[in-house]
């Protein structure tokens, strides 16, 4: 079986259907959403019905989850919070109910996801080094868990320590757990603008890291045609 892997998705519909392309293209037949389908960018209503038609395991990230509510964004980096204004206002009620609903952690086949960390993926903790990774892995009861939120895609592994390997072609060995950081779809901050996801293969126990180009200048004039904040099409250019 070959399962996507893609989250981050923040509203980004060229993006979004760049890697669904391509996941078909790899023989991809199931897929698995690790969150933030919506903020920052400026198509939010038809990603969310792209990835809710998916009818596929989603987890919930903390844009989906302020999206979803009413409570105020004062506490918020200011673009961010902006951006989630207007994103709520481009919601129905029953998909703002429906980002609501989503669950905080799943388990899938023999693997587990979360948006942020398993330890308290309510406080959505950003994991950035392999020190933040050992908290999730006492928590951890899969031999492999996938989440995003950093939007940097990482690979930590736990043998007898833990460590970080280069997030490209990863084999899963036996004897050690693996913490797999898929990456963004819609909003990567690794300096590279292409769209990032995962493909795992469970016949082969191999998980492999994909780069999508897609039409980033269209995505760009619409949040500049939409009055989101500039610098929201500048960071995706940049990747960062
Ligand atoms: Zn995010």
């Amino acid at each position: 079986m070959r399962i996507a892997l893609f989250g981050d998705i923040h509203a980004n519909l060229e993006a979004l259907e760049a890697v669904l392309q391509d996941a078909e293209n790899q023989g991809v037949t199931h897929y698995v959403c690790m969150g933030d389908i919506v903020g920052y960018n400026a198509d939010p209503a038809a990603c969310l019905e792209i990835v809710r038609a998916l009818d596929c395991p989603i987890v919930k990230g903390n844009h989906d989850e302020d999206a979803s509510g009413s409570h105020s964004l004062d506490s918020m980096n200011p673009v961010a919070a902006a951006a989630l204004e207007w994103t709520r206002e481009r919601l129905t009620e029953e998909q703002r109910q429906w980002l609501g609903r989503l669950r905080m952690v799943r388990q899938v086949s023999d693997f587990t996801v979360v948006h942020s960390t398993l330890d308290q993926p309510a406080h959505w903790n950003y994991v950035t080094n392999r020190f933040d990774a050992m908290s999730n892995f006492s928590y951890q009861f899969t031999q492999i868990c996938f989440h995003g939120h950093t939007h940097v895609p990482r690979v930590y592994v736990k043998s007898d320590r833990v460590r970080e390997v280069p997030a490209e072609s990863v084999e899963i060995e036996t004897d050690s757990k693996y913490f797999i950081n898929i990456g963004s779809v819609g909003q990567p901050r690794d300096g590279d603008w292409r769209a990032c996801y995962v493909i795992y293969d469970t016949d082969h126990k191999i998980v492999v890291f994909r780069r999508i180009e897609y039409d980033i200048a269209k995505t760009r004039q619409k949040i500049m045609d939409a009055g989101l904040p500039e610098m929201l099409a500048e960071r995706i250019l940049e990747g960062r």
